[in-house]
């Protein structure tokens, strides 16, 4: 349900946050840790401020928000919406400008697991290897996952080492040993999950979405070469494992609420979820999603692709659902990845693997340079904005990475 918080007509005492095309007006007010005098704080993004929400409003971090009800962290987004709205006496010092600000990871993430959900993206990819039978047959029953590393999340702007591993030639090996060849990045949203449930309780599928705190950008760089050779029986894992980025703002579910739709219907033909995994409630997300590339020597990025969240075959609050159904419990703070986000176009398609359709159609640049994946100096850049009618549009900021040469 929306409220007040929402209201396209309210406005802040801080003014670059009325801007039109602000990422960040008073409808947003997503949350970022970030380093003060006094240690790390837990900042709320305004225009092209920072306020200060430790130091303004007694929040002692982005963990202890996590770890928050939904009613909690509902009562915190009304407390911070005033604050920003109605302008009280040295309100201004706990503001500082966002630029030159040293934004941290959100917080201590202690689990990830990344998902398989976009039915686009299986289906691209699943083609490639398999023409005839792209889909597995477990692939319209569940969202399809593997449990991620958490030690090898970093924020936006951390360079990106290109990881060396195993790599065969030819199918039946033999490998050597040696930096990947085939880089790509995969345009996906993070989702930090909160509060959480006991060891053996699963999270209902009509209380899953209340366990969604928000969501950031996320590129799970992936080594492709490396991934062939060793993904098989057990899924990714030294390919996915050497770095995953992530945007350092946590959008809130409360904000995303005026972009919150029903699922695209599923084909006639396709199977009803199990009862289980079967919503109540309309929880998809309108999100917009860009992927930018920038090669060393072109002098700004190009548009790759773009695509919609909510074309997504499983939702958020599925995937919830379905991690905890085995009785497998979440913490504040953990991090799920929702699988690269592709559409059903060419230009929508989250990787380089499907934007080259596996180096086969190379992607021209500006400059001339040819990719079929990543080089060194590249840099990646998502973004994420939604927009709809009557409503304030929002931003999620941006999510970047370079190849470290
Ligand atoms: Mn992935």
């Amino acid at each position: 349900m929306t409220d007040r918080t929402h209201d396209p007509a309210l406005r802040s005492w801080v003014d670059s946050a009325n801007e039109p095309g602000a990422d960040f007006p008073i409808q947003n007010l997503p949350f970022a840790t970030f380093l003060t005098g006094a240690g790390p704080h837990v900042g709320v993004a305004i225009g092209d401020r920072i306020l200060d929400a430790t130091a303004a409003l007694g929040v002692p971090s982005l963990q202890s928000v996590m770890a928050m009800p939904k009613a909690g962290r509902l009562d915190l987004r009304h407390r911070i919406s005033d604050y920003l709205v109605t302008r009280r006496t040295g309100a201004e010092s706990h503001l500082s400008p966002l630029a030159g600000s040293r934004l941290l990871l959100p917080c201590m993430i202690g689990d990830y697991t990344d998902f398989y959900a976009s039915i686009h993206h299986a289906t691209n990819v699943g083609s490639m290897f398999r023409p005839d039978n792209p889909l597995l047959p477990n692939y319209k029953w569940l969202p399809v996952g593997y449990h991620g590393r958490a030690s090898s999340i970093v924020l936006s702007g951390t360079p990106i080492r290109r990881p060396s591993g195993q790599i065969a030639e030819f199918p039946a090996g033999p490998p050597v040993f040696g930096p990947s060849r085939r880089l790509d990045y995969e345009l996906e949203l993070g989702a930090f999950i909160g509060p959480g449930n006991a060891l053996g309780r699963p999270i209902p599928i009509a209380e899953a979405a209340d366990h969604v705190v928000g969501v950031c950008l996320l590129n799970d760089w992936s080594a492709r070469d490396i991934q062939t050779w060793e993904y098989q029986p057990l899924g990714p894992f030294l390919a996915k494992n050497f770095a995953t980025s992530i945007s350092p703002w946590v959008v809130t579910a409360e904000a995303l609420e005026p972009f919150r739709r029903a699922p695209e219907p599923r084909p006639a033909n396709d199977p009803q979820p199990l009862p289980h995994l079967q919503s109540p409630t309309a929880d998809a997300y309108d999100i917009t999603l860009e992927v930018w590339l920038r090669s060393a020597r072109m002098p700004a990025p190009m548009r790759v692709s773009h695509t919609s969240f909510r074309a997504m075959y499983w939702t958020l609050a599925q995937m919830v659902a379905h991690h905890t159904s085995s009785g497998c419990s979440f913490r504040p703070g953990d991090l799920i990845g929702s699988g690269t986000v592709s559409g059903p176009l060419k230009e929508n398609r989250g990787c380089l693997l499907e934007v080259t359709w596996r180096g086969a159609e190379p992607l021209e640049l500006p400059t001339g340079e040819i990719r079929r994946f990543l080089e060194d100096g590249d840099e990646v850049i998502l973004r994420g904005r939604c927009e709809a009618p009557g409503v304030r549009p929002i931003g999620l900021g941006e999510c970047r990475g370079t190849i470290a040469s």
